[in-house]
């Protein structure tokens, strides 16, 4: 498969191998997409270092910590000199402090509701500002979601409320950036059991509910992740742009 051969990438959110951002980018590259990464902080620079040394020695892996401007501008930079063009960006990233994920909404505190909007979901239009003027070919922004946006799904919390903020986003920016041929989606992925996942607290009971109550009676693997993922970036999504496309066994349909 080479639906996505001549087009560069590049990837926010790989934190280790069980990562939704891996499994797309696993994806985009099996495709044929060339890919540039970031990681948070030195903490996980060995771990991802690791992870992307199977795509080739020169692949380009940057730290970028998605709340410091300088950090962004410096990401885009250094794709721009390497590649001088961008075609795919992938936002997997995400993060509310651990008590705003347990207990009562009604004691979200107003840091926690800011750290959480900043990282989750303003991070959605600082990035695609920086990437547009190198999307000169057109391009493909997609970011992850959770249906803890439009429902309440207890201890999502804050969490919920910048999803929503993140879908939001997606419209505006895709109608700001469709113009330019570059298209924004969300992909609202029913729960993998990933790192971020686990800060959520009663996750594991969240796991099996979808297994009980979704259509298809299973969990969503992050290989179909990856596969809508590609779908995304590909041309045959060439005419869809601001969606919220949902990749969860049907969960979202039920209504009891
Ligand atoms: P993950 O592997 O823990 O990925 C989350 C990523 O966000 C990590 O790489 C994390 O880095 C990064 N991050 C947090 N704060 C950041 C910051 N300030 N700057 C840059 N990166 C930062 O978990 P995941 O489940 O794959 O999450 C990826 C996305 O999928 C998130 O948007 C999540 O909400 C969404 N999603 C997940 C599920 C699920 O059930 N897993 C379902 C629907 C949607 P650190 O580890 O250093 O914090």
């Amino acid at each position: 498969m080479s639906q996505l051969a001549g087009k560069i990438g590049i990837v926010f959110g790989v934190a280790n191998k069980r990562s939704i951002a891996w499994a797309i980018a696993q994806a985009w590259h099996r495709a044929g997409a060339q890919l540039a990464f970031t990681y948070q902080g030195e903490r996980l620079k060995e771990n991802v270092e690791e992870l992307v040394a199977a795509f080739g020695p020169d692949t380009l892996l940057l730290p970028c910590d998605v709340t410091r401007d300088e950090d962004i501008a410096r990401v885009f930079a250094e794709v721009g000199a390497k590649f001088g063009k961008l075609h795919l960006l992938l936002h997997s990233v995400a993060f509310a402090p651990k008590d705003a994920l347990e207990g009562a909404f009604l004691n979200t505190s107003r840091e926690a509701f800011r750290v959480a909007h900043d990282v989750s979901a303003y991070s959605l239009i600082a990035l695609a500002r920086a990437a547009a003027p190198l999307m000169t070919e057109g391009g493909s922004i997609v970011a992850m979601t959770y249906y803890g946006s439009e429902k309440v799904v207890p201890h999502y919390n804050v969490m919920g409320v910048a999803k929503a903020a993140l879908e939001s986003s997606t419209r505006y920016l895709a109608y700001d950036l469709g113009p330019r041929k570059i298209r924004v989606n969300c992909i609202s992925a029913g729960p993998v059991n990933t790192l971020a996942a686990r800060g959520i607290a009663g996750f594991m009971e969240m796991l099996k509910h979808y297994e009980a109550h979704s259509p298809l009676k299973r969990n969503v693997l992050p290989d179909e992740l990856g596969a809508t993922g590609t779908f995304l970036a590909s041309d045959g999504a060439a005419a869809i742009t601001g969606q919220v496309l949902y990749v969860d066994c049907g969960y979202q349909i039920m209504g009891m």
